[in-house]
């Protein structure tokens, strides 16, 4: 059986003077922790031992029994009323913070003691403990009880007793086939939420190579990731090659707009006033704005793939490696523009990849080399050209393709998505050939027209395809508009996304 877990988030209503009570058991909460951390490291034996044998150990060192009427560390110096499974949660997360420190702490030393055995200079700073604790306090049976879909009744710590209180739930429902774990309380800005982690058990799929090999009808959703209009375009095949359906999964230029935008700002700031303090960072709430933004768009973009896949009950989706970041040349905000989309890319596959697992599909990556310049029908070397230009030669990030060979006509993106998809399925049907051919050299020089593939290409000794691909994608295509002289576009998901700055 695997596994899945998510988090449900949902909004509390409570009266307001309620939140000081929120406050005051998360404070609580993590004096407690912070105590037992305390007690870890005084004990540090109680590592070695389970989750389980360590709580009984630390219980022993500080809470006075019967049997134990006097504890080495006793809780109750520093918190009194402390109930147990409040007591037990703590313990919880101190532990694992404490042994998330003592790897840390021994892979450092283990660098150390490597460097030293080299007599290498090794200035890396060791890991230190927390200075401060700041964790939503879970809640354990005992301390949240009669919960519904719409309310709950939570016990909270009122800075002087503990009291129950009724909240109203409100957001996301509960799935049906989940198993709720505890939940526990979080701050998000002046608001409390609640967080119950959903945990979903299913049977295992079949590995890719057996469902490729086994099935002529399972169905991949192959992914190309781009950093222009088109952020994702992901078609479904089966393995034997029908293709079935092809997304379109736009925003990219709104959102690269907007970046640049927020860059430019940041630019002209720093022009303002000079010389930045090193180690320090400035603009700090416009580089909260772009990452924020980022970050919710890489989470869209991956849930949309998602959903296309599971739609078309596809099991498998792949994308192709991202390669390295390409250097941009030009202003401040087209190099950090180009330098964030790139990241993004890599935040959408690491998204997609456990959104995708959460909805029992598997996920792969194959080689990215010239995705985009071999014919997904017959896998010889395609012109890409404008729409207003003559179908040949190669310009990277125009939006057409036309295949001399096969006479394949179609947008560029799609057929790229296509030979990903058909880069797994040979990959196991073709067990001695890791990697897919790629095109000869010799063939691949067929940019004539003087179309520049790209500066950067240029100045290497020779082209490499990668570079080709990444650079100067971001430059405006004009993919809606010949859209209509597609073979084939059957896509049910709305091709926009909504940026979440403009609801
Ligand atoms: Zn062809």
């Amino acid at each position: 059986m695997a596994k899945a877990t998510t988090t449900l988030r949902q909004v509390l209503t409570y009266q307001p003077h309620h939140a000081a009570w929120f406050a005051a058991t998360q404070d609580l909460f993590n004096r407690v922790a912070a105590f037992y951390f305390e007690v870890i490291s005084a004990h540090e034996g109680v590592l070695d031992l389970s989750n389980q044998e360590a709580l009984t150990a630390l219980e022993m060192l500080t809470h006075a029994t019967k049997e134990h009427p006097t504890p080495v560390m006793p809780l109750a110096e520093r918190a009194e009323h402390v109930p147990a499974m409040f007591r037990r949660a703590a313990i919880h997360a101190a532990l694992g913070s404490a042994r998330s420190f003592s790897t840390h702490l021994s892979k450092w030393r283990a660098k150390q003691e490597k460097a030293q055995a080299k007599g290498k200079k090794f200035s890396e700073h060791p890991p230190v403990p927390p200075r401060t604790w700041n964790k939503s306090p879970t809640l354990y049976a005992g301390q949240w009880k009669d919960r519904t879909p719409t309310s709950i009744l939570l016990k909270l710590w009122t800075g002087t007793c503990w009291s129950w209180l009724k909240v109203r739930i409100t957001g996301r429902e509960v799935p049906a086939d989940v198993e709720m774990g505890s939940p526990s309380l979080m701050r998000r800005g002046n608001h409390w939420w609640l967080q119950t982690p959903l945990e979903k058990h299913f049977r295992s799929p079949p590995t890719i190579e057996k469902q490729v090999t086994t099935r002529e009808t399972t169905k991949i959703c192959a992914v190309d990731l781009n950093i222009n209009e088109h952020l994702a375009v992901c078609t479904i095949q089966t393995v034997e090659g029908t293709i079935l359906a092809t997304a379109f999964i736009g925003g990219g230029r709104r959102i690269a707009g907007f970046r640049k935008k927020q860059l430019g700002r940041i630019a002209r700031n720093r022009r303002k006033t000079g010389i930045i303090a090193e180690g320090e960072q400035d603009n700090v709430h416009l580089w909260r704005k772009i990452n924020t933004i980022d970050d919710s768009i890489a989470h869209l973009v991956s849930a949309r793939i998602v959903q296309f896949a599971k739609q078309h009950e596809a099991t498998i989706v792949v994308f192709e490696h991202l390669g390295n970041l390409q250097p941009h040349k030009g202003t401040y905000s087209h190099r950090g523009n180009s330098k964030r989309a790139f990241w993004m890319k890599g935040r959408i596959f690491t998204y997609a990849k456990y959104k995708a697992y959460n909805q029992g599909m598997l996920t792969s990556r194959v080689s990215p080399r010239n995705t985009s310049r071999e014919c997904a029908r017959c896998h010889r070397l395609v012109a890409r050209y404008e729409a207003c230009q003559p179908a040949e030669g190669y310009t990277s990030g125009a939006p057409l393709v036309l295949c001399p060979a096969c006479g394949m006509k179609g947008h560029a993106d799609r057929n790229a998505s296509l030979v990903i998809g058909q880069r797994l399925i040979t990959r196991y049907q073709q067990p001695s050939q890791g990697k897919p051919q790629a095109p000869l050299r010799a063939e691949r020089v067929s940019k004539g027209t003087g179309v520049a593939v790209c500066q950067e290409a240029k100045s290497k000794e020779e082209p490499s395809s990668l570079q080709a691909r990444h650079a100067d994608r971001d430059e405006h295509g004009t993919a809606q508009d010949v859209l209509l002289g597609m073979e084939k576009r059957t896509s049910d998901i709305p091709c926009q996304l909504r940026l979440p700055y403009e609801s």
